[in-house]
């Protein structure tokens, strides 16, 4: 006999905890709960100039420009 139902969750085939709205899974409930809290639905705030790569933190893309796009950050970062 089965204990009733505690909550209703989504998972993925691998038992991930998938996220209803996009769709993206979390090993861990606590990472689908940050996902929800603080990601899903938000859109990236910070965009690389160079490519499609986007980002939620400004500390993200400068790490991100420096390794993909060393040369041209040089080029367009002088003055
Ligand atoms: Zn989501
Ligand atoms: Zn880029």
């Amino acid at each position: 006999m089965e204990g009733r139902i505690k909550q209703k969750q989504m998972r993925d085939s691998l038992g991930r905890f998938l996220c209803p709205k996009c769709g993206k899974t979390y090993k861990y409930q606590s990472g689908l709960s940050q996902h929800i809290n603080h990601e899903c639905g938000m859109p990236p705030k910070f965009k690389c100039p160079f490519c499609a790569y986007v980002c939620k933190q400004k500390s993200s893309l400068k790490p991100h420009i420096a390794a993909k796009h060393h040369r041209l950050y040089v080029e367009l970062g002088k003055d």
